[in-house]
């Protein structure tokens, strides 16, 4: 076996993983925006909101035109295709205004779950077909990453190995795309927390999952250090009896992206995964705090638990937008000083931030 035909350029390494490492720069995180129109339906409903165009729009103006310091703590913003078309009240395209702000965009580019036939209920994610083509256009139209998400579960007899063998093999294709068109790919091999399974499962399947995910993106020649990782955090699942402290799920976490995750990647971002906005945030930060070498920054790309409370907050009233903003800067504050092991909870946090997030098999 040679090394006879490389793929990217120095020239695009060195733009990929500088990217990368732009998004992850310490203390920063990803803020994920990208939730499809069925799903921001489903927020929306739970605030009496009408799910239509203005409304996304409106919501995610108020987010990306939060004060400028924002961005000491989110790198990067991941949008749906809807979204990055759209404008600011102030007549900008969306992304222009989160590039003005040193914010790097991102975009979506997966087209959902498809069953895999013949497995208790799993899937696999489809949205291969003219990827190229379509991160071409997204590069010319401002975004400099993408996210392609894959769900696995556990159960008696999940994840097979079919499922875990085709999501790999998938998010290696997707990142390899990405790639030769200049855009750093997030691979997410989301496990999710449905199902009573303890601390010690969620771990050996989440190893078994990103070891072979590895074997895949290496496979396909893919360039690890222009890309990041999106993985659920070590946790017992959602119905477990028994509950772990963050140190505990800290230690899972890290011990388990150590024995798989190369240290070439700059950086894992987590997702939420229906914790509530407190918790995702005490569990990064005890992440942050694990006593072993962590090669790479360890940090958040979280959807719901960065935007429930400033949904709370909004009411869909534009007379709430300094209050809906003041509250999503905060959040993100936190989860900044959480990416670096800084937060200390001070015990005054408010209802809606301890709230559970969950919903069964989610889907994004
Ligand atoms: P949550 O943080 O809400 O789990 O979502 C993040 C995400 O982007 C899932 O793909």
């Amino acid at each position: 076996m040679t090394h006879q035909f490389p793929s990217l350029s120095p020239e695009q390494k060195k733009e990929l993983s500088d990217i990368a490492q732009r998004i992850v720069a310490p203390g920063k995180g990803i803020l994920a925006a990208d939730e499809s129109t069925g799903t921001m339906g489903k927020r929306f409903q739970k605030i009496n909101v009408e799910n239509n165009e203005e409304n996304r729009r409106s919501f995610r103006d108020i987010l990306f035109s939060s004060d400028p310091s924002i961005s000491n703590s989110i790198g990067g913003v991941i949008l749906f295709h809807e979204t990055l078309y759209q404008k600011s009240d102030s007549g900008k395209l969306f992304p222009q205004v989160i590039k003005d702000k040193g914010i790097i965009v991102g975009i979506k580019v997966d087209k959902g779950t498809a069953g895999l036939n013949g497995t208790d209920g799993e899937t696999t994610t489809q949205g291969l077909d003219g990827l190229s083509e379509r991160c071409a256009q997204y590069k010319k139209d401002g975004c400099d990453f993408a996210k392609w998400r894959c769900v696995l579960k556990i159960s008696d007899g999940c994840p097979s190995a079919l499922a875990i063998a085709e999501n790999a093999n998938v998010l290696a294709r997707y990142a390899s795309i990405c790639q030769q068109n200049g855009l750093v790919p997030i691979v997410e091999p989301e496990i999710l927390p449905d199902g009573d399974h303890d601390l010690h499962r969620c771990q050996y399947v989440t190893e078994k999952v990103l070891a072979a995910v590895y074997k895949a993106l290496s496979d396909h020649h893919v360039y690890l250090e222009g890309t990041l990782l999106k993985p659920n955090m070590v946790t017992a699942g959602h119905s477990c009896a028994k509950k772990f402290t963050p140190q505990e799920v800290g230690m899972a976490t890290v011990t388990a992206l150590r024995r798989t995750v190369p240290a070439s990647v700059p950086g894992i971002c987590f997702l939420s995964g229906g914790q509530s906005e407190e918790e995702a945030s005490v569990n990064l930060n005890a992440i942050n705090q694990v006593p072993l070498l962590r090669p790479w920054k360890l940090t958040f790309s979280y959807g719901r638990a960065l935007q429930a409370s400033a949904l709370a907050a909004w009411q869909g009233k534009a007379a709430n937008k300094k209050a809906t903003q003041d509250v999503f800067c905060n959040r993100a504050k936190i989860n900044g000083l959480a990416s670096k092991g800084e937060y200390k909870p001070t015990g005054s946090a408010d209802q809606a931030s301890m709230q559970s997030l969950y919903t069964a098999s989610y889907v994004y």
